[in-house]
């Protein structure tokens, strides 16, 4: 078999891999690249080189150029349902987004009153609200965004609400909330918990909620991710989960059993899917930006 695949479960993970498909690297030079996010009308791919402050942009044929610098140490990006970028600004502590005419809207910014810590990733509902997490990670050195106190003092997930722009916390029990996701039927919400990155023993899990209206309840450890953290994550079609790991990227059933692996040569950070099918996975790592394509395809709107 191909040996950038790893198949834990035969059965289940084969018809997720195309034999053939190599993990491509796509580009090199990023000092870490996170929030990965595909805009179909361009076929285009936006990513994060946070430490360096730039959002880039990778077109298939036409490589690669500099969408946004600086970029207030960008972080995770995603796309709303009118097709607009929405961004987690870890640096200046916000969430923007970006209109169609290139205006950038301060989506949020504080909560009741105190600074927000550095938002990290971001999701969009259909029902138009903005999910994301807001961990310590961006304030805690200047090489991500810059050093500072947590003026809310906590890590939490927050939900803005589409119809007043009014912020509410859905929770704040995780250590290090990082990427989030929706199930294809968007009734459960996982969220990434990277604590060990700071924390001996600290969790290294994806935790998973079920949604009810605006708020999150049940939470239970969907998976626990070894070696290293999931920082972020995809769903696909089927409700497959695949997340970003230190030795490349794990493929969960929705039961949360660990179908299989991709090996890359380094730590990878984010994923999405993209390409004409969404069949094509993306992964950026510290330095650089791979795909690989799969026998699968993620959700509309990740
Ligand atoms: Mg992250």
């Amino acid at each position: 078999m191909n040996p950038d695949f790893e198949i834990v479960d035969y059965r289940r993970f084969r018809p997720y891999l195309v034999a053939n498909a190599k993990v491509e690297a796509l580009h090199a030079g990023t000092r870490w690249g996170e929030g990965p996010s595909w805009f179909p009308d361009a076929q285009m791919l936006l990513w994060s080189d946070i430490p360096n402050n730039r959002i880039l942009r990778w077109v298939e044929g036409g490589g690669v150029s500099v969408f946004r610098e600086p970029s207030n140490n960008a972080n995770g990006n995603t796309r709303d349902r009118q097709g607009r970028l929405i961004t987690c600004e870890s640096g200046a502590r916000r969430v923007t987004r970006t209109e169609l005419n290139g205006d950038i809207t301060v989506l949020a910014e504080r909560f009741e009153g105190k600074r927000l810590n550095s938002p990290n990733d971001v999701v969009v509902r259909s029902d138009g609200s903005i999910w994301f997490t807001d961990p310590d990670y961006a304030i805690l050195s200047d090489y991500t965004g810059i050093k500072g106190e947590s003026e809310i003092g906590r890590n939490a997930v927050f939900r803005l609400d589409p119809a007043d722009g009014s912020l509410a916390i859905v929770t704040d029990e995780l250590v290090k909330p990082n990427g989030l996701a929706f199930s294809p039927g968007e009734n459960l919400l996982y969220i990434a918990d990277s604590g060990a990155t700071h924390q001996q023993d600290g969790p290294h899990h994806i935790v998973v909620y079920d949604v009810d209206g605006a708020c999150l309840r049940h939470r239970r450890v969907f998976a626990t991710i070894d070696p290293g953290v999931p920082d972020g994550f995809r769903v696909d079609v089927d409700g497959n989960i695949w997340t970003s790991a230190e030795d490349g990227v794990h493929c969960y059933a929705p039961d949360g059993a660990l179908l299989g692996r991709i090996r890359t040569p380094e730590v990878i950070a984010n994923v999405t899917f993209g390409g004409r099918r969404r069949s094509r996975l993306f992964m950026t790592g510290a330095s650089t930006l791979y795909a690989v394509f799969v026998g699968t395809r993620g959700t509309a709107f990740p």
